[in-house]
């Protein structure tokens, strides 16, 4: 790696994507210095990564958080902050170069927005920044000329298909999905699985809101959204196909036939070290990804009757404005219920079509009109799942 040293925040340093951004920071001491660290509730994990990469400055969300943290971390040179102002700071850390989103949930939005107000460069997982207020983050980073970089595989792998191409001979990307571990479930069985049958991923280890929206589907329906957002591209020219083996990340389809893909063993590393070091590439040492042995790739079409959430992501897109904030937000919300078990499965997806079919759509003219609509759609869905769906 040659160029200067980066420095970094990292927002959700505690997350699935947090811990394996450090463990390539680990990796590569001479090109990333960690300079902010912010986490939620993981005081005993945030400890240890403040104690190794020596951050200037920490948050966490609660100020009792942040009081466990300045109790184990006393005597350390460390700055400790806590709520949306703490991840603010953070995010807009004068020393920072980059900052990696990888909160998860639209509470990743205000933070990643500050970040890029404040022109910083930006590796982003955090889908739901863009489902959320995509048409005013994407002004934002216009307005700014920073760049923001997709670490979610399927995005990264797009940005990678479009290298060198133009964007008007594109003729339409291609998401692949895994298709989760119901793929193969009938209707009857989606009805009775549990929380701990849907975390169990057949190819990628994640987090567990982004595990159960693999399961839902609803994962590729934010990715979906994501990409007209990231690539500038209307709806209809954004393809899901189901491919089971999770080898080909995504696709860009030309309009002289050409397809374009990139593959690669399922492993988060590739597209998170890809967006630190773009348009570079680092060393890492992975599996290689060996084609013979895999043997065979198929792709199928999703099947939007045993995973409506798909079609629901395409709806509020359409719809527009405060919508897609308001579909989200009632995800989130339907999702923490399942894995209380306060929910099933398939209402899930009966929770959202229900909050988004009481929404009143809205303009998205400012940051504000989405955080209104995350919050309505919040107590919206939290009131009917409350009341027993009909
Ligand atoms: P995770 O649940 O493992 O980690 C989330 C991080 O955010 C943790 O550090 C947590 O402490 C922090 N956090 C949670 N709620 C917060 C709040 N309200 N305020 C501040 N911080 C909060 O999640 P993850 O799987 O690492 O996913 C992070 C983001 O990356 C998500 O948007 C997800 O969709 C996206 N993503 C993840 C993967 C993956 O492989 N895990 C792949 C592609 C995209
Ligand atoms: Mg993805």
């Amino acid at each position: 790696m040659t160029g200067p040293m980066k420095n970094l925040t990292i927002l959700g340093s505690t997350g699935s994507i947090g811990v394996s951004t450090l463990q390539i920071v680990e990796s590569f001491p001479d090109a990333y210095r960690v300079v902010a660290l912010t986490a939620g509730n993981n005081i005993d994990l945030l400890v240890e990564q403040v104690c190794k990469f020596r951050p200037q400055l920490v948050a966490v969300v609660s100020e009792q958080g942040a009081e466990r943290l300045a109790k184990r971390l006393q005597g350390q040179d460390v700055e400790i902050l806590s709520g949306v102002e703490g991840l603010i700071r953070c995010a807009t850390h004068d020393a920072s170069d980059m900052v990696v989103a990888a909160i998860v949930g639209a509470a990743g939005l205000v933070p990643t927005m500050a970040a890029i107000k404040a022109g910083k460069d930006i590796a982003l997982a955090n889908k739901e920044t863009l489902v959320t207020a995509g048409s005013l983050v994407m002004d934002e980073v216009a307005r700014q000329g920073v760049t923001m970089i997709p670490v979610d595989s399927e995005h990264s792998a797009v940005f990678q298909s479009l290298a060198g191409q133009r964007s008007e001979d594109v003729r339409r990307i291609i998401l692949t999905a895994s298709g989760g571990p119901f793929r193969q479930h009938s209707l009857q069985q989606l009805k009775s699985v549990t929380p701990a049958d849907a975390l169990a991923h057949p190819n990628w280890n994640m987090g567990n809101k982004i595990s159960i929206d693999s399961a839902t589907m609803m994962n590729k329906g934010l990715e979906v959204i994501e990409a007209c957002w990231l690539f500038n591209l209307p709806a209809e020219q954004v393809a899901v196909h189901i491919h089971p083996e999770s080898i080909i990340h995504s696709m860009v389809e030309y309009k002289d036939g050409a397809v374009l893909a990139q593959l690669g063993v399922p492993d988060m590393k590739t597209p998170i070290a890809y967006a630190l070091s773009w348009p570079q590439r680092l060393p890492l040492d992975l599996q290689p990804l060996d084609l013979c042995r895999a043997e065979k790739l198929t792709f199928a079409e999703p099947d939007l009757e045993r995973f409506p959430c798909l079609q629901l992501a395409y709806q509020a897109f359409a719809a527009g404005g405060t919508v897609p904030a308001v579909m989200n937000a009632a995800n989130e919300v339907a999702v923490e219920a399942f894995l209380q078990q306060r929910l099933d499965f398939l209402g899930i997806p009966k929770v959202i079509e229900q909050v988004v079919a009481r929404h009143q759509r809205e303009e998205l003219v400012a940051i504000d009109k989405v955080l209104q609509a995350d919050l309505a759609g919040r107590q919206e869905a939290r009131n009917l799942i409350r009341e027993g769906l009909k």
